[in-house]
């Protein structure tokens, strides 16, 4: 056989594509990628681990995922027809986007906002509107407004907690932006919650069969349940049915499905945890603003947004010789000398200010 002289390149419009970059470093105290500091409950793990004895491995896993949809629907007071689930929220955006999107179409964003929505966007081939958030990261409703009527896409993607900003969307502009969605008769707005449950208010009790919104959650942060692969969205339930027909059959695993079920009997430890993280979160960010040369952004998530003064890069990379890995955006566009910090244990915390109290007075001063 003869080998080929160059690596055969994938398709043109993927050519300048770079991979997602959030390196995993062995370091003591990780920071960086918003997980839950804790595991689930010894409880919930003994559950899952005895329904999964039971489950006939030979046999494709249920399609429609059905109990986990109604374990859901329930909780959530919505019927089962406007839930979709799949290996993660990332797999929902991307089936949405296979849906929705496509080179004849476009999806529209507003930036500095959640790198896998556009990048998904062109990985499906969707062209993608880039709208500006405002310097304080929040989203200018008029401006947001304009876009949808000039760009007539056919997703718009907001985030609420936006992340990496923290930032909550307004009721006004979610609610502006659907009815301009609506008006264009073509699209759907997207709101990413992955986040949701961290913040004061959710755009969950606005899915509606007539209204063209759709809300995207995950089990990967509150519910400690990241390595598992769990997420879903809200949606109105002729999305649902589009969604379905296009997702791989058989996308959903069994051990993921029975995780997804039995962890909502979880609910009064998961609720626990988030006070604490919120807690934790308000603590931080307290820390910060008094400190000189530090900028936090206010966050409805279980991170926080902040800019030094000086260089940000250098800032993070003496961090992580001292054992803290946050997540660097220093040289991102928009987020210049910025880093952000995912809310750990109390300890996790404190290892995260004593490391940057020392860092700072040798980067700033
Ligand atoms: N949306 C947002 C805004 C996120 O931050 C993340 C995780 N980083 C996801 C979606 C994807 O989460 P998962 O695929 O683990 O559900």
């Amino acid at each position: 056989m003869r080998p080929v002289a160059v690596p055969v390149p994938p398709r043109d419009d993927l050519q300048s594509l770079e991979g997602y970059h959030s390196p995993q470093l062995n370091v003591r105290v990780r920071l960086n990628t918003n997980e839950s500091p804790y595991p689930p409950p010894p409880a919930f793990v003994a559950a899952w681990l005895e329904e999964l004895a039971t489950v006939p491995l030979h046999r494709y896993p249920d399609r429609r995922a059905h109990d986990l949809r109604a374990a859901l629907a329930a909780r959530l007071g919505q019927p089962v027809e406007r839930v979709f689930c799949a290996n993660g929220s990332n797999e929902v955006l991307q089936t949405l986007l296979l849906t929705y999107g496509g080179a004849s179409r476009r999806a529209l964003a507003f930036e500095p906002t959640y790198a896998l929505h556009s990048h998904i966007a062109r990985v499906t081939g969707t062209p993608i509107a880039e709208g500006e958030r405002r310097p304080d990261f929040t989203v200018d409703r008029d401006v947001a407004t304009g876009m949808v009527e000039r760009h007539t896409p056919s997703i718009v993607f907001t985030c609420s907690p936006n992340n990496p900003t923290g930032t909550l969307d307004a009721p006004e502009t979610v609610e502006a932006l659907v009815d301009a969605v609506a008006a264009t008769g073509r699209g759907l707005v997207v709101v990413d919650e992955a986040y949701g449950e961290f913040a004061p208010r959710t755009a969950l009790d606005l899915v509606a069969d007539d209204r063209p919104l759709v809300v995207v959650r995950t089990y990967s942060k509150v519910w400690s349940m990241a390595a598992l692969r769990l997420g879903f969205c809200v949606a109105p339930t002729w999305v649902v049915e589009e969604l379905e027909k296009v997702v791989l059959p058989y996308h959903l695993g069994a051990p993921t499905q029975i995780a997804g079920r039995l962890a909502l009997r979880f609910e009064t430890e998961m609720r626990a945890r988030v006070d604490e993280l919120v807690r934790e979160r308000d603590r931080l960010l307290d820390a910060l603003e008094r400190r000189p040369g530090v900028t936090p952004y206010p966050s409805g998530a279980n991170f926080v947004l902040f800019r030094v003064e000086g260089d940000g890069q250098r800032v993070w990379e003496r961090l992580v010789a001292r054992g803290v890995l946050v997540r660097n955006f220093a040289r991102w566009p928009r987020l210049h000398d910025c880093l952000r910090v995912s809310i750990g244990t109390h300890d996790e915390n404190d290892a995260f200010l004593a490391a940057l109290a020392e860092v700072l007075t040798e980067v700033v001063t």
